[in-house]
């Protein structure tokens, strides 16, 4: 029996999710699986950085899902962390890997591609003095924590997606004065602006000073610390800055390779997770774009949820097995203090952008029974499709135990259901859990009307 090789390129949760499938299905004798991490952790949970900075997570280590002592005991896979794939020669099948201590060069059967993506980063944030973080990795995280003693006090946010709003929380928690700058018109554009516009003022009833229409130019220093942001308005004066700016798939290692990317620089893989036309190469995670199950098109949804689906479909198929990624339809949730904030399908700009025509309903309702103790308002937004009135997207803002609903919501969207239709679904009532008409019913029955109304 001929030993193969499996080299994993990226150690978190694409990268191992694979490795570890692959490994369930073919034992160590069969196929060596080397795992590269560039950084000095590998397998722990991005997502769970805010709160362990805000101190909800109390140790940093509860992050780490397993060391790579646990990959090797229990699974014979070898993981190395500082350790760089510089280039992957695709022709002779191997990858050069740099280290502290030398660089090395090693064959492979198989080559898992699994780099994440990098923050976005202006050159105004290129400075020569500190204070300045992205929250991408676990060693971000760490430089961050040890930043925030006592006199840090001004804490600046720039960036009002779901990273930058779960940093502000985070930073509040730890009794900073908070400001997140935003250029767009609301902070949390993974939702339409209407529901953005409750988030933002839930933040700043938390005391987070939310400022949008905020173009920042540059920052400044003094002392080899940052001592604040200038935007076209004026300065805003900071001990700390976040970046929460988005970020892009790191492909470049891929591309230099000369494997094919799409529109928004992510791999291009089949359902499979193949990187089609290159036996052998594999690809997940935030590195790749994915398929949109509602507009058919290609996007780029960096989110750890889809990292372990798709690193695990690899992994079943490198082991021998057959399985597939269908595509994904954008579903997300977070949080800002106690307001939930969900999502999935389609926003209105992208259903515009994709030709549909649609009717909007959104309802004003309750989490809980009007009279149960812990009841509070909850916005849930529908988009439908006019004349088949089949579900695009939903929106929901509320507070505890509001934003999971997205799930069911997900799952109508999903299977195509109609806002009709969804109208009679079987969803569980009592008086701790909803009102008696659960907010995903009431604005299924109002989206239905609007339906009927648009054609009237
Ligand atoms: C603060 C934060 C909060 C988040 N919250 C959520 C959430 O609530 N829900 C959700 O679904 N998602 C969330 N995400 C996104 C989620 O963490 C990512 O989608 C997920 O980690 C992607 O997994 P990945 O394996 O594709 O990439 P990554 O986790 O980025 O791992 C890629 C790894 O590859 C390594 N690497 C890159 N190039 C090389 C190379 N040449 N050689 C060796 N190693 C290399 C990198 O160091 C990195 O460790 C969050 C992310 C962040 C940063």
């Amino acid at each position: 029996m001929v030993m193969k090789r499996l080299i994993v390129v990226g150690g978190d949760a694409a990268g191992m999710s694979a490795a570890s499938q692959a490994r369930k299905r073919v034992p160590a004798g069969r196929l060596e699986i080397v795992a590269f991490e560039r950084g000095n952790h590998a397998s722990y949970s991005a997502c769970g950085i805010p709160y362990w900075i805000g101190g909800t997570v109390e140790a940093r280590d509860d992050l780490i899902v397993r060391t790579p002592g646990e990959f090797r005991d229990n699974q014979d896979i070898d993981l190395r962390v500082r350790h760089e794939v510089v280039a992957i020669d695709l022709h002779a099948r191997t990858v050069t890997v740099r280290s502290d201590a030398d660089e090395s060069t090693l064959g492979f059967d198989h080559l898992m591609i699994a780099t994440g993506a990098t923050p976005v980063s202006p050159p105004w944030a290129d400075v020569d003095f500190g204070g300045v973080f992205g929250v991408q990795t676990l060693d971000d995280g760490d430089r961050l924590a040890s930043w925030l003693t006592p006199e840090v006090r001004r804490a600046v946010v720039i960036g009002g997606g779901y990273i930058g709003v779960e940093m502000a929380e985070a930073l509040i928690n730890r009794g900073l004065d908070v400001t997140l700058l935003e250029r767009g018109d609301q902070p949390m554009s993974t939702v339409d602006p209407d529901m953005g516009a409750l988030v933002r003022d839930a933040m700043v009833r938390l005391g987070i000073d939310v400022r949008t229409g905020a173009e920042v130019t540059g920052l400044t220093g003094a002392g080899g610390r940052v001592t604040g942001v200038t935007t076209e308005a004026g300065e805003v004066p900071a001990d700390v800055v976040v970046l929460g700016l988005g970020v892009r798939p790191n492909t470049l290692l891929a591309r230099s390779a000369g494997l094919p990317v799409g529109e928004h620089g992510g791999l291009l893989t089949d359902l499979r997770m193949r990187v089609p036309g290159h036996e052998g190469v594999w690809a997940a995670g935030d590195c790749v774009e994915t398929r949109h199950l509602i507009t058919g098109q290609y996007v780029h949804l960096p989110l750890g949820t889809h990292a372990n689906k798709q690193g695990r479909v690899a992994g079943i198929n490198i082991g021998g097995g057959y399985a597939t990624f269908p595509g994904a339809i954008g579903t997300a949730v977070t949080k800002v203090c106690d307001l939930e904030v969900a999502r999935t399908g389609l926003r209105e700009r992208d259903a515009t952008a994709a030709g549909f025509d649609f009717v909007t309903a959104t309802v004003e309702t309750t989490n809980r029974a009007g009279y149960f103790p812990g009841s509070a308002p909850m916005h849930v937004k529908l988009l439908a499709e006019r004349r088949t009135g089949r579900l695009l997207g939903a929106q929901i803002v509320g507070r505890s135990e509001a934003a999971k609903r997205i799930d069911a919501l997900a799952v109508a969207l999903w299977s195509g259901m109609s806002v009709e239709e969804m109208t009679a679904l079987d969803l569980g009532y009592a008086p701790p859990f909803a009102p008696v008409w659960d907010p995903v019913l009431i604005a299924a029955r109002k989206a239905a009307e609007e339906v009927l109304a648009a054609d009237r």
